[in-house]
């Protein structure tokens, strides 16, 4: 059930209820359709709930959701994970002395289109893993793992995402530039950056949502400081950029809004 409403979102703002609705719908939907997990399709979904606990701000219950789903990960030895057994596995235990519950609605609040094929569930999964590279960066070591969350995002997209056009063209980006990557403040940058270039490329396509042009992103309104020109000419001043990153991608910055 996809809720509606009249809200008009505040662009500087994160939604718990996007996250929340991105999580349960890469997680339950996305990841769950082949009748079988296994190989490397099984080890991205492995890798992803376990950094989805290390970094994902979640809610106590939500936090134990990702916490219990990956436990039952690593006990599960066998090469093959049928889809049956998984999701059972990834049912809400909400009488548990600790619930562990992911809300099973689909709520978009920030990355609600103006019509139905638009924004929602790509926005979603976008902003979790922009949070997971800031996460990352500000709980762990600088320049220990810095693909942790990028690799991560990488075999995600490229096992489960649905839309395939773009799991192409993402890894044709990963490809060329992802190694290069060497601690976890540039894993922010490569991740912003390789963001604005696909919504260079989309601009203007008929999968834009015409109420939210594709931008080169943050736009001046939300960040002055992070633009600059060099002999008449747009630059980003990135220590800005990295500055604004962290402050948009932080627990505080989560609102509650439509959240469950
Ligand atoms: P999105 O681009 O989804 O951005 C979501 C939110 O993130 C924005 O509202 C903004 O708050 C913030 N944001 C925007 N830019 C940045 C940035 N540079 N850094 C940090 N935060 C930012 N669609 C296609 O048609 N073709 C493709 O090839 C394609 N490839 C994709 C690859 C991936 C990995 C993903 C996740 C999505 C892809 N999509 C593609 C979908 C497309 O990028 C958008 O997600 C979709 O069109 C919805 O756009 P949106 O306006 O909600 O903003």
């Amino acid at each position: 059930d996809r809720v509606s409403h009249p809200l008009r979102a505040d662009r500087s703002k994160l939604y718990m209820a996007d996250l929340e609705s991105a999580l349960h719908y890469s997680l339950r939907v996305e990841a769950a359709r082949p009748s079988s997990l296994s190989g490397a399709q099984l080890a991205a979904f492995k890798c992803y709930v376990a950094t989805l606990v290390k970094y994902f701000p979640g809610r106590p219950c939500v936090q134990t959701y990702l916490q219990t789903l990956d436990a039952w990960l690593r006990n599960w030895t066998e090469p093959e994970l049928p889809r049956t057994v998984l999701k059972e596995a990834m049912k809400n235990n909400r009488d548990a002395s600790h619930p562990s519950v992911l809300p099973t609605n689909v709520t978009w609040v920030g990355c609600q289109g103006s019509e139905r094929h638009f924004r929602g569930y790509p926005c979603g999964l976008w902003t979790i893993f922009h949070l997971l590279t800031v996460q990352a960066a500000q709980n762990g070591p600088d320049k220990e793992l810095p693909l942790e969350v990028l690799s991560t995002m990488r075999c995600y997209v490229r096992h489960f995402f649905g839309c395939q056009e773009c799991a192409e063209h993402f890894e044709a980006m990963a490809a060329q530039s992802m190694d290069r990557v060497a601690s976890r403040e540039e894993a922010i940058l490569w991740l912003w950056s390789h963001h604005n270039e696909v919504n260079a490329r989309l601009a203007g396509g008929d999968t834009e949502d015409p109420k939210f042009p594709k931008l080169q992103w943050p736009p001046p309104d939300l960040c002055p400081q992070c633009h600059k020109e060099e002999r008449g000419v747009h630059a980003w001043e990135e220590p800005a950029v990295v500055t604004f990153l962290k402050a948009h991608f932080s627990p505080t910055n989560i609102y509650m809004d439509y959240a469950e």
